[in-house]
C-alpha cells in the first residue's frame, strides 16, 4: 500500500523550497511527499497553508516568507498578481534563465535518460521587456464606459489595463486609442452572457523591423457604427498604421477571430523581417510573437544544421515557412510540411516575396506526408522538426530512424516531450550532441530549446 500522506488540508506548516515546477510554482517536500506552492522560490524558507491534498502530491498557499531567495525581485508590473499572463516576474531575469536551463537538463536526465548531454546556458534577451509584437485584448463595459485588458486569473471578468510590460509599446498605444475612440463614439462592448453588443476584441500587430502597424477590430456584428470616423482617428493617432481590419465573429465562442475579414483601410497585410527574410503577416497568420529571439532561435537551428549548400532538408511542422526560408538560403532544397492549409499559402507567398525558389511546401500531417515522401524516394541529409507542445508523432520518429538523415535539428516548445522524443531517436541510432535553450517568452514559464542530433 502507499505510504500515508504526512499533511492534512488546512494545516499550516513550515517548508523549504527546493525546486520550481514547469509552471513556476515552488516545490517543497515533506518526508519526500511534494507540495506545490505558487510564488515560492528555491532556497526560500516559508510558512504555507495546505490547500489541496492528493495521493501523490499537494498544493499550498504562501503565507509568510522567513528567508527570501537572493533571486527574488519585486515584480515591476502593477497587475502581475491579478493577470496570470506572466508567472515569473518575482524571479530575477538571471534566475529565470538559470531555471529554464535547469528544467531542460532535468527532463533530459529524468525523462530522456540522457546523461552527459551538453546543455548550454539559456540565451536570453538583453532587454527582456516590451518584446511581444501582437496584442489581443478583450473589451467589456463598466459603468457605461469601455474597458479593455485581460481576463482575471481563473475567471472571465475583464480587468482594465493601461499597459502590458511585455508588449511592444505601440501595441499598448493602439489598444488605448481604439478603446477611447470607440467609447467616445458610443460603440457598445460585447456582452458574453447575453451575446449582445458590438466590440469583442482589439488586436494590434507590429512589424518590429519595418515599424508597420495593423489594427484589427473584432466585432460581433457585420455593422461597425461610425466606421469612417474610427478609421480617420486611428490614422491620425497611430504612426506607422498600414492596415485597419474588421473581423466579424458572430459566434458564441471564446475563440477570438471569426471567419470573415474586411479590410477597412489600407493593406491586407503588414510586413516584417527576421534576419534578411521578409514576411507578409495577415490578421490571421501565425507569426512568432518575439521577433528578436526568433532570430536567435533560427540562427541556432541554422548553426546546428551546418549546411554546405549541397543538402536536401526537410522542415516538418513548418508553419508559414519561417525556418524553411531561413534554411533555404544555405541548402540545395528545402521541403516543408504543415497541417494548416492557410499557413502553407502564406509559406508559398513568403517564398515568392523573397525570390526563394528552392523550397517546396506540402499540406498534411508530418507523420503521413514524410513517410510517403520517403517511399517515393525523397530523402534528406538534414531534418528539422518544430512540433507543437505534444511533440512528434511516433510514426514520424520511426520514419526519421529509417530515413537516416545525417543530422536532426529538434526545435521544441516543451522540454518534456523533447526529452521523450530524443530517447526514441537515441534508441534508433542518433546521438544528442548539444541542447540550446532560448528564452522566447521572458517572465513566463514557456521554455524553448533546440537540440542537435547526429547519426551514430
Ligand atoms: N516552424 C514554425 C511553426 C512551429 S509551430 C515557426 O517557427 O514559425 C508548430 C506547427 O505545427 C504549427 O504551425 C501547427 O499548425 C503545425 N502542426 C501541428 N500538428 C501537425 C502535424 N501533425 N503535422 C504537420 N504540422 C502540424
Amino acid at each position: 500500500m502507499s505510504k500515508t500522506i504526512p499533511i492534512n488540508k488546512n494545516d499550516y506548516i513550515d517548508v523549504e523550497f527546493e525546486d520550481l515546477t514547469h509552471d513556476g510554482a515552488g516545490v517543497a517536500k515533506i518526508d519526500g511527499y511534494p507540495i506545490f506552492v505558487p510564488n515560492g522560490l528555491p532556497g526560500e524558507k516559508a510558512k504555507i497553508k495546505v490547500i489541496k491534498v492528493n495521493k501523490g502530491y499537494s498544493f499550498g498557499r504562501l503565507i509568510e516568507i522567513y528567508e527570501e531567495s537572493k533571486d527574488r525581485v519585486n515584480a515591476p508590473c502593477p497587475i502581475y498578481n491579478e493577470c496570470g499572463g506572466c508567472q515569473l516576474q518575482h524571479l530575477s531575469y538571471e534566475g529565470q534563465l538559470r531555471a529554464k536551463e535547469k528544467q531542460v537538463r532535468d527532463v533530459l536526465t529524468r525523462i530522456g535518460k540522457l546523461e552527459n548531454v551538453k546543455v548550454h546556458p539559456t540565451l536570453g534577451m538583453e532587454e527582456p521587456w516590451r518584446y511581444r509584437n501582437k496584442a489581443q485584448v478583450p473589451v467589456g463595459e463598466r459603468e457605461g464606459g469601455l474597458i479593455a485588458g485581460f481576463y482575471q486569473k481563473r475567471s472571465h471578468e475583464i480587468i482594465d489595463m493601461q499597459a502590458c510590460l511585455i508588449q511592444q509599446e505601440i501595441n499598448d498605444k493602439v489598444v488605448q486609442a481604439v478603446k477611447e475612440i470607440c467609447e467616445r463614439l458610443g460603440i457598445s462592448a460585447y456582452d458574453e452572457q447575453r451575446h449582445k453588443g458590438t466590440l469583442r476584441h482589439i488586436m494590434a500587430r507590429h512589424g518590429l523591423v519595418t515599424g508597420e502597424v495593423m489594427v484589427v477590430i473584432v466585432t460581433r456584428t457585420q455593422d461597425l457604427p461610425h466606421k469612417n470616423q474610427i478609421i480617420e482617428e486611428i490614422i491620425s493617432r497611430i504612426d506607422g498604421v498600414k492596415s485597419i481590419i474588421q473581423n466579424v465573429n458572430s459566434r458564441k465562442t471564446n475563440v477570438i477571430l471569426g471567419n470573415e475579414t474586411k479590410v477597412l483601410w489600407g493593406e491586407e497585410v503588414i510586413y516584417d523581417y527576421i534576419g534578411n527574410v521578409k514576411f507578409a503577416i495577415s490578421s490571421r497568420s501565425f507569426y512568432q510573437v518575439n521577433p528578436e529571439q526568433t532570430k536567435v532561435l533560427y540562427e541556432t537551428a541554422l548553426q546546428y544544421a551546418d549546411l554546405t549548400g549541397e543538402e536536401n532538408v526537410i522542415d516538418a511542422y513548418c508553419g508559414i515557412g519561417t525556418i524553411s526560408l531561413f534554411l533555404a538560403q544555405k541548402a540545395k532544397k528545402v521541403y516543408g510540411v504543415e497541417i494548416v492549409p492557410e499557413a502553407i499559402e502564406d509559406a508559398n507567398r513568403n517564398a515568392m516575396l523573397n525570390d526563394i525558389s528552392n523550397v517546396e511546401f506540402a499540406v498534411g500531417e508530418a507523420e503521413v506526408v514524410i513517410p510517403k515522401w520517403y517511399k517515393e524516394g525523397v530523402t534528406a541529409e538534414v531534418l528539422v522538426v518544430d512540433p507543437p507542445r505534444k511533440g512528434c508523432d511516433e510514426a514520424l520518429l520511426q520514419t526519421i530512424i529509417d530515413m537516416k538523415p545525417k543530422k536532426v535539428v529538434y526545435v521544441s516548445c516543451n522540454p518534456a516531450t523533447l526529452a521523450r522524443d530524443l530517447r526514441i531517436l537515441e534508441d534508433g541510432g542518433y546521438k544528442t550532441v548539444e541542447v540550446q535553450p532560448v528564452d522566447m517568452f521572458p517572465h513566463t514559464t514557456h521554455c524553448e530549446a533546440v537540440a542537435k542530433l547526429i547519426l551514430k
